[in-house]
């Protein structure tokens, strides 16, 4: 394991254009837990909740579990050192955008600057007549479900739905990095969500080099990954900055 850290070490310092791919194992460590799984969250919610038409035919009862899983739960979440690592990888100019499928804004909150929000961000609201933009703090969530201000239409989480498309820009500008990385790294997902999970392939096809952080195989291991690194994202990239 050590060779293949100094070996991905090296390919991070003297890469140009490299980009990170995030999934939920990034965000384990800060108590986070994936969808899926024994722990996972559709263990204790029903993933429903999350589906736009039951979302439309039921506000009340889709926002009562959106209120405790997004703003109970994630609001109150801190970003953890694989967070922390990565937003320094991007001052020191070595990460040049960080394509995440997580909606938590640990990223954001960690200082990362080029996030592109592939399945949007659960700590903000939209309206979607008038599409303001409201924050957690500035929205009465006591009372089920929140309504905008300015129109009274029920406000949505700003994050993908099951049913929902991927944000446009979100979506070209995560190709476009991809096709013009050198090196990705990918961190903590299966690369079982579509079509999230082909934004690394593109890469791949395009000539990039694929580093992989997971405390197990995925999807990618044994397709495009060159360097698997095994071990919790946190441990594993402060090593990588360790060396670099
Ligand atoms: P996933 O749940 O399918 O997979 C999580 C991956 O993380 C697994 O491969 C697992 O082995 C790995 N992992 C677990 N702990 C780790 C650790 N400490 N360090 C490194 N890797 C670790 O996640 P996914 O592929 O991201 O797909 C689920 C979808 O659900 C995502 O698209 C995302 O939008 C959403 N989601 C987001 C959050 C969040 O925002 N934090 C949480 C759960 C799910």
């Amino acid at each position: 394991v050590k060779v293949d850290v100094q070996l991905a070490a090296e390919l991070i310092r003297n890469s140009g254009s490299m980009i990170a791919f995030t999934g939920a194992g990034v965000s384990v460590e800060s108590g986070i837990p994936p969808f899926r799984g024994p722990e996972g969250l559709w263990s204790r919610y029903d993933p429903q909740c999350l589906d736009l038409d039951f979302f439309h035919s039921h506000p009340k009862e889709s926002w009562t579990a959106i209120k405790s899983i997004f703003y109970d739960f994630f609001g109150k979440a801190k970003f953890n050192e694989a967070h922390r690592v990565l937003a320094d990888f991007e001052a020191k100019g070595l990460l040049k955008a960080l394509v995440t499928q997580n909606i938590d804004n640990l990223h954001q909150m960690a200082g990362s600057k080029n996030v592109l929000e592939f399945h949007g961000n659960s700590q903000k609201l939209i309206c979607p007549h008038c599409k303001k933009i409201y924050l957690p703090e500035e929205v009465d969530l006591n009372v089920l479900p929140p309504r905008c201000v300015a129109d009274k239409q029920i406000l949505k989480p700003d994050f993908v739905f099951f049913g929902e498309g991927i944000p446009e820009a979100a979506y070209r500008r995560s190709l476009l990095a991809a096709q013009n990385a050198d090196v990705v790294l990918i961190i903590g997902t299966t690369g079982e969500v579509m079509p999230a999970a082909m934004i690394p392939a593109e890469a791949k096809q395009a000539g990039a080099v694929i580093i992989e952080i997971n405390t197990e195989s995925s999807n990618y291991t044994n397709r495009i990954t060159d360097i698997f690194l095994e071990g919790k994202a946190s441990e594993i990239l402060l090593e990588l900055e360790g060396l670099i």
